[in-house]
């Protein structure tokens, strides 16, 4: 798009942006990310997602619930070889997902059909990238990856699932939920939970269906083109970042996780800083939201 700012954005990019717009830049303006990042937590949540997207996908392919865990166990040494985990987290994640399939062994789910270039898939981790705005001056885009879409009643529900080390409720209302059910042309979002406790408690697996209503969906589709012309014209005119004056006070964001900036923030010396930078970080792999086939999603 020669001549035109442009600003693509995910979620996460968004939320960071409105948290912390130091943070922001420093993970998606500068690309940084720490060298010694603990990736426990990511890389379990990488396999729990594996799992379940095949399972969901023997669903989608008429497999019956016992085959299709069957399906997705066998897919494991796969998916172990994107991360880093230690044999005991591969047996708690591989128990885990067996006992979740067996508590919701007898739920009928019904995964969308989308259409592609290649013809028609599950609609399982289904990247989007859609155009907000497209105008003289800005090209600004919505960018995402939805877990799955199921049909309720024949409605859409999109889902996200999320495994966690210990229990906590998302905002049923977060820039994710909001965004995604924006651009799916839905209201309801399921948040479904697969909990990381060593032993199976009531509150293990857990579901938690929100519904977006229309008017807030209309309202919150410009209130997401204000946030992108507002971090737009932020970078355009240099001073997104306040380097002058870093808040390491800010520096816990809850859940006892860090921001990974604090060092580099909170120091004021830019020949230390970049120093540390050097140091400390390397570039951050680039996002793409989508990696087999471009969906094309569209918002009214
Ligand atoms: S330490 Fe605080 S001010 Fe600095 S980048 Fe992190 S959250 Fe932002």
């Amino acid at each position: 798009m020669p001549g035109k700012f442009t600003l693509r954005l995910d979620s996460s990019q968004m939320v960071l942006a409105l948290k912390c717009p130091t943070a922001h830049d420093f993970a998606y303006v500068q690309n940084l990310s720490r060298k010694r990042e603990d990736k426990v937590a990511m890389d379990r949540g990488t396999v729990m997602h594996g799992l379940l997207e095949r399972y969901y996908h023997g669903i989608w392919g008429k497999l019956g619930p016992s085959e299709a865990m069957n399906f997705a166990v066998n897919g494991l040494n796969e998916l172990k070889k994107q991360v880093h985990l230690q044999d005991d987290d591969y047996k708690l994640l591989g128990m885990r997902f067996m006992e979740y399939c067996m508590k919701y062994r007898n739920d009928k789910i019904e995964i969308a059909t989308i259409d592609t270039p290649q013809g028609k898939k599950p609609a399982l981790e289904v990247g989007f990238s859609v155009v907000l705005v497209d105008n003289d001056m800005f090209y600004f885009v919505l960018e995402g990856r939805i877990d799955m879409i199921t049909v309720m009643s024949g409605h859409n529900v999109v889902w996200d699932h999320k495994a966690q080390g210990r229990s906590y409720f998302l905002f049923g209302h977060s820039v994710q939920c909001l965004n995604y059910t924006l651009v799916s042309n839905t209201n309801m979002f399921m948040h479904n939970y697969v909990r990381l406790h060593q032993k199976v408690q009531p509150n293990t697996f857990d579901r938690k269906l929100n519904y977006m209503e229309r008017w807030l969906q209309i309202r919150w589709k410009k209130k997401v083109i204000d946030y992108f012309y507002k971090i737009a014209s932020s970078r355009m005119e240099g001073r997104f970042v306040d380097k002058d004056f870093p808040q390491p006070a800010c520096a816990d964001i809850g859940y006892g996780k860090k921001c990974p900036f604090t060092d580099v923030c909170s120091e004021f010396d830019i020949g230390r800083r970049n120093a540390i930078i050097g140091l400390n970080y390397m570039p951050r792999k680039a996002w793409e939201p989508w990696s087999f086939d471009e969906i094309g999603l569209e918002i009214e």
